[in-house]
């Protein structure tokens, strides 16, 4: 499987009703590859600040993913600071600051351009455009954004939607760039606008994938400590495309599994801070989690009701 993802790679100030964390490691594409690279290799493309901890990184070496396309330019790091409210499923971004990203040009280094899979994390749409240009037809492009690029990108982010095959974006971004509070509805409108398939993330409500042919919904796993969900969208979309690219067919039947290793991911990233939970995280844990929700989610077929006619 040859598996590309291009994302921001940053330092999170992150503050819960249950504790706070300053300057933790993070980004989509961290933590994208933190959950990717438990189903294969995984190349990573971004940028850092020279204040970046890059040995806090290694752990990624360790586990397959290639971070011969992570650049080191002069100047501050990617910082994102993040407040969540007490139940968790809503957040106000109190910071965002670009530093070496304001400047950043993706270059996809030439092993990396005939990727299969490609994963465009949460970073400016006209970036995301530009890796569009630098890489040979994936099987599958699928991509990410929020709040602050559907605000203040709008247009680079629906010419970037003609051209990808699959997005994921959380219940409100997907309200907010369609402009329609029903959920189906939105999912339908971002359809038209260019990707096939679509997965709408709903906290601890689930996500559920749209397709042309069906829908399916994948439950959030009932976890009685939920410490902080930074990262959970972007574990989520490791789970989903690493499994896809592992598997290398995208029928139905891969599509659904898809879903529940997406969402098995997602529940061990918000089981504590950052990404720890994800970084010794062991794929026998993994596939019990699914096991798990094999359980929660298999019935028999209904009994046959009376008949009043
Ligand atoms: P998630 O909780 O999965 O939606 O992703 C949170 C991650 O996204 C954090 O680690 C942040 O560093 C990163 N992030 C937040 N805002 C942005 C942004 N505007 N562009 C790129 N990455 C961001």
């Amino acid at each position: 499987m040859s598996l590309l993802v291009v994302g921001s790679v940053a330092l999170d100030s992150i503050e819960t009703p249950f504790g706070a964390v300053q300057d933790a490691v993070g980004g989509s594409a961290t933590f994208f590859s933190a959950a990717a690279s438990l189903f294969g290799p995984v190349q990573l493309v971004g940028v850092v600040g020279t204040d970046y901890p890059l040995e806090r990184l290694d752990f990624l070496r360790a586990r397959g993913v290639d971070l011969a396309g992570l650049e080191q330019e002069p100047g501050e790091s990617f910082r994102w600071a993040g407040r969540y409210s007490l139940d968790l499923n809503s957040r106000d971004t109190l910071e965002t600051r670009l530093g070496v990203f304001a400047e950043f040009r993706p270059r996809i280094p030439p092993a990396f351009r005939h990727a299969e899979w490609l994963f465009l994390g949460n970073i400016d749409p006209v970036l995301q455009l530009e890796v569009l240009e630098q890489v040979h037809a994936p099987q599958l492009i699928a991509c990410d954004t929020m709040n602050f690029w559907i605000e203040g990108r709008h247009e680079a982010l629906m010419r970037l939607l003609e051209r990808v095959d699959l997005l994921l974006v959380n219940d409100g971004e997907a309200r907010q760039l369609s402009g329609d509070h029903n959920l189906m509805r939105a999912a339908r409108w971002i359809q038209r606008h260019g990707p096939s398939m679509v997965v709408v993330k709903k906290g601890e409500h689930g996500a559920m994938l749209f397709t042309r042919d069906f829908a399916f919904s994948a439950p959030a796993y009932p976890l009685e400590e939920v410490f902080a969900p930074t990262g959970a969208g972007d574990a989520f979309a490791g789970g989903f495309v690493g499994y896809l690219a592992r598997a290398g067919v995208l029928d139905a039947p891969h599509l659904r599994r898809a879903m529940i290793y997406g969402s098995a991911l997602g529940s061990f990233a918000v089981e504590r801070f950052g990404l720890e939970r994800l970084i010794d995280l062991q794929p026998d844990e993994l596939q019990e989690r699914v096991r798990h929700f094999r359980e929660l989610t298999a019935f028999e077929d209904t009994m046959p009701l009376a008949a009043h006619a």
